[in-house]
């Protein structure tokens, strides 16, 4: 089912050196691989499929749609939480919790209902008039994996079909060797096809990742209303370690994309969207400048809820969870993740889950 920009990918990448490797996410998973989708029959498997649906039929179990967390009820003379406030269908609930609340509203609204609740950094909080309960850097550390893109204008012969074709199937992991980085870095991935819209197959893509990233953004709420998304600040390669891989990362996909396989399947190839062919050369500064316009992230948010230890001024939450300086409450999400994993975020983010699962069934 491979498309021809993945065949592409991997032909110049041992055509230039970089090997071949089964497994991307193994430890050692350098070179070019089949790259792992979590998908049965052609369909993606997500946490509610894989989890909540099998158990929705449990007697212990209450789901309960369109419900807008704002944020917790306290209760007695010291920091402690004892439920949430919700919206349900324009109706306001306070249900109690009986043993904690565990908060999983992922990296960027988990920050939000913190900060909303009178947990984060105390000078945001009062410039809010929210009184602070606990004052923690909860928000801060927003990491992702910068992204940057080659558009592949293909050949009619080699565009894939539908814009159902899954659109990838090969990546390329390598370590760089720059920035004080550590092995397997940066990754390729490629693109069978880009959304253009009324089925236009017509375009393809290679991007170049960094995926072991150090610079740091912040989520930070602008309201008291529930309602209101928090402000996000990537700060992409604003870290110098992750700007000059993304450098390099940038002219090794400009190699790839020279390479006579990827020749072969395009009439045109260009520097994301410049407008302008990779053949053309690009002075420094304007590929700096194409990288500060263009870099995306990977929708990989993490970090904001940083595990670490009750001593460390970087800590939002202990090695079990607990949110640090609060009582009867736990984060449980990608926002936990000290540093962002060098590989996509939901398989880790599943066994941050089952690991702590296993833990609050053992009565940690
Ligand atoms: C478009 C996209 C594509 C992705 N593709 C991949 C991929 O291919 N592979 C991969 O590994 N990762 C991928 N990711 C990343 C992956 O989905 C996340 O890392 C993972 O879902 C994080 O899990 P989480 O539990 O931390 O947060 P989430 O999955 O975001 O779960 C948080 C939940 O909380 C709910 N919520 C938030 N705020 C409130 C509130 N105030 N009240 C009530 N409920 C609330 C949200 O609706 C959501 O259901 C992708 C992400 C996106 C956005």
């Amino acid at each position: 089912d491979w498309g021809n920009v993945d065949r592409a990918l991997k032909d110049a990448s041992i055509a230039l050196g970089y090997g071949w490797c089964e497994d991307h996410n193994a430890p050692e998973g350098t070179g070019a691989s089949p790259y792992a989708i979590n998908s049965r029959a052609g369909m993606r498997v997500s946490t509610n499929d894989g989890y909540l649906e099998p158990a929705r039929g449990r007697k212990n179990l209450q789901i309960v749609g369109n419900a807008l967390v704002s944020s917790f009820s306290f209760e007695g003379n010291r920091p402690h939480v004892s439920g949430v406030q919700v919206e349900v269908d324009g109706r306001h609930f306070s249900p109690r919790a009986t043993r904690e609340v565990l908060l999983c509203a992922g990296a960027i609204h988990s920050p939000a209902v913190l900060q909303r609740s009178g947990i984060g950094p105390a000078a945001l909080l009062k410039s809010l008039g929210i009184g602070v309960m606990a004052d923690l850097p909860v928000g801060e550390n927003l990491l992702d994996h910068p992204m940057m893109p080659l558009y592949l204008h293909l050949r009619d012969e080699a565009r894939v079909g539908t814009m159902m074709h899954r659109h990838t199937n090969c990546c390329l992991r390598y370590s760089s060797g720059l920035g004080g980085a550590g092995e397997n870095d940066m990754i390729v991935i490629a693109g069978n096809l880009v959304s253009l819209g009324g089925g236009d197959t017509s375009k393809g893509r290679l991007v170049v990742s960094v995926y072991q990233a150090f610079s740091q953004g912040t989520v930070r709420i602008v309201a008291t209303d529930p309602k209101r998304d928090p402000a996000i600040e990537e700060r992409m390669l604003s870290d110098e370690r992750d700007l000059v891989r993304m450098r390099d990362g940038v002219r090794r996909l400009r190699e790839l994309g020279r390479h006579e396989s990827v020749r072969a399947i395009t009439t045109r190839v260009e520097y994301g969207s410049t407008g302008c062919s990779i053949e053309d050369d690009l002075t420094p500064r304007e590929v700096d400048d194409w990288m500060f316009d263009e870099c995306s992230d990977a929708q990989h948010a993490s970090g904001t809820c940083r595990m670490g230890g009750h001593d460390e001024k970087t800590s939002v939450v202990d090695p079990d969870c607990r949110v640090i300086g609060v009582s009867g409450l736990r984060v449980i999400d990608a926002s936990v993740m000290p540093e962002v994993v060098r590989a996509n975020t939901h398989l880790s983010t599943v066994m941050i889950a089952e690991k702590m699962a296993d833990r609050l069934k053992a009565g940690a």
